[in-house]
C-alpha cells in the first residue's frame, strides 16, 4: 500500500496571472521550481481547498467526464453591450492606483463601476485602504445580490490595470489600456447584474470588484508586491467571520480576460478541481467547449489567497497563449463581442451547478 504517495506529477507550468515566468516560491511559501514546473498534484482532501502553504497545482481534468447540464443563454445583445461598457472603461485610460491615491482614470471607472450598481439598485460598499508599506491606496468594491440563503457564491475580477510606467527596463514603459486584462471582466460582471438580479436563487451572488491584483514590479515577484485587493478581502473576511458579522463564501468564480479575439479559458491548474469540473461541463452543455481548456495551466491570481483559506475557487483566465497580455496591444480591436457572451453564457449555466455542489448538497 503507498496510500500516502502521491501520484503522478503536474507537468503544467506555473504562471502568474502578470507576469509570464514561473516564480521561484509564492508569497505563501510554497516552494515552486524555478523552471517552471509545477508542484506535486495533492490527495482529494484538496476539493474544498487548501490550507496556508499547501497550494499546489493539479492536475488537468479529465475531460471526458460531463456533468449533465442545461445550457443557461446570456440575453440577446449582451456582448455587443458588454463590449461597450470595456469601450467606456478604456476610455479612463490608465487605472492603476499611485501614491498618494489614485489615478484619474482608476478613480473615474470606480465611481463608474459604483453608479451602475447603484443605479441597478445595488447598495456598494467600498473598501478603501492605505498598504503601510508601499504607502499606495486601494479600493475594493463590492455588491451583494440576495438569495434565498446566506451562503454566497462570489463573482469577481480586479479592476486595476497593469503599471506601465517608470520601470527600469524602457520596454516596460508603454501606453497600455488594458481592455481585455482589466476592463474586459469589469464590464461582463456589470452587464451581468440585469440577468443575476432577475433569477431567484437560493446562493447570494456577491459582486466583488478587486483592486491592487497587477504586481508592482514589472516581475511577479513571488505576489509580495501583487494581489492587495484580494488578500485584504479575505482578511477582512476573516475577521469578520470570527466576530460573527458574515457568514461562509461557499465558491468564488473569478474572472480576468474573458473578452479578447480568439478566447481561450485554459483549466487552471490552482483552481479546485471540482469547479473545474463543473466548468468544463458548463462549457460543452453551452456548446463553447472549443473556448475553454484546450490547454492547461496554472496562474497565480486574486483566487490564490481564497484558496490558502480553504475557500473553494476557480479563475477562468485567458493568459495561456495570449499574445496581447501586458503589451501595448491590449486595446479594444482585440476585444470580440463574441467572448464577453461566450463567457456569460457559461458563467450562468455553472452557477445553479455551484450551488448545488456546494450548498444544497454540502
Ligand atoms: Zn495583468
Amino acid at each position: 500500500m503507498r496510500t500516502s504517495v502521491v501520484v503522478g506529477i503536474a507537468i503544467a507550468a506555473v504562471l502568474a496571472a502578470c507576469f509570464g515566468a514561473a516564480a521561484s516560491q509564492n508569497s505563501w511559501g510554497t516552494p515552486q521550481d524555478g523552471t517552471g514546473t509545477a508542484g506535486t498534484p495533492q490527495n482529494g482532501t484538496q476539493e474544498s481547498g487548501q490550507s496556508p502553504g499547501q497550494l499546489r497545482s493539479h492536475p488537468a481534468i479529465d475531460r471526458r467526464v460531463k456533468l449533465p447540464m442545461t445550457a443557461i443563454r446570456a440575453p440577446k445583445g449582451f456582448g455587443e453591450r458588454a463590449f461597450a461598457r470595456a469601450e467606456k472603461i478604456v476610455g479612463f485610460g490608465p487605472r492603476y492606483s499611485a501614491k498618494p491615491a489614485g489615478m484619474p482614470g482608476w478613480t473615474q471607472q470606480l465611481r463608474y463601476i459604483e453608479t451602475e450598481l447603484q443605479a441597478a439598485g445595488l447598495k456598494v460598499i467600498r473598501d478603501t485602504w492605505t498598504d503601510r508599506k508601499e504607502l499606495i491606496t486601494f479600493t475594493n468594491l463590492r455588491a451583494t445580490i440576495p438569495g434565498k440563503r446566506d451562503d454566497r457564491i462570489l463573482l469577481a475580477c480586479h479592476h486595476d490595470t497593469k503599471c506601465t510606467i517608470e520601470h527600469p527596463d524602457q520596454r516596460h514603459n508603454f501606453d497600455f489600456v488594458g481592455a481585455n486584462d482589466g476592463a474586459s471582466a469589469v464590464a461582463l460582471l456589470l452587464e451581468l447584474v440585469p440577468t443575476l438580479l432577475a433569477t431567484k436563487r437560493e446562493a447570494t451572488i456577491e459582486l466583488v470588484f478587486f483592486d491592487g491584483e497587477e504586481s508592482l514590479d514589472w516581475n511577479w515577484n513571488e505576489a509580495a508586491r501583487a494581489l492587495f485587493g484580494s488578500k485584504r478581502y479575505v482578511k477582512r473576511h476573516r475577521e469578520a467571520q470570527v466576530l460573527g458579522e458574515e457568514g461562509r463564501i461557499s465558491a468564488l468564480i473569478l474572472l480576468d480576460m474573458v473578452g479578447g479575439k480568439n478566447l481561450h479559458i485554459q483549466d487552471e491548474l490552482y483552481s479546485t478541481t471540482r469547479l473545474r469540473q463543473i466548468l468544463w461541463s458548463a462549457a460543452v452543455a453551452s456548446g463553447h467547449d472549443k473556448h475553454f481548456f484546450q490547454r492547461a495551466e496554472g496562474a497565480a491570481d486574486d483566487h490564490v489567497p481564497f484558496m490558502e483559506v480553504g475557500i473553494p475557487a476557480v479563475d477562468l483566465i485567458d493568459l495561456n497563449g495570449n499574445v496581447t497580455w501586458h503589451t501595448p496591444a491590449d486595446t479594444l480591436e482585440n476585444l470580440d463581442p463574441r467572448s464577453f457572451e461566450i463567457t456569460a453564457d457559461v458563467v450562468l449555466t455553472m452557477l445553479p451547478e455551484v450551488e448545488k455542489a456546494y450548498i444544497l448538497e454540502r
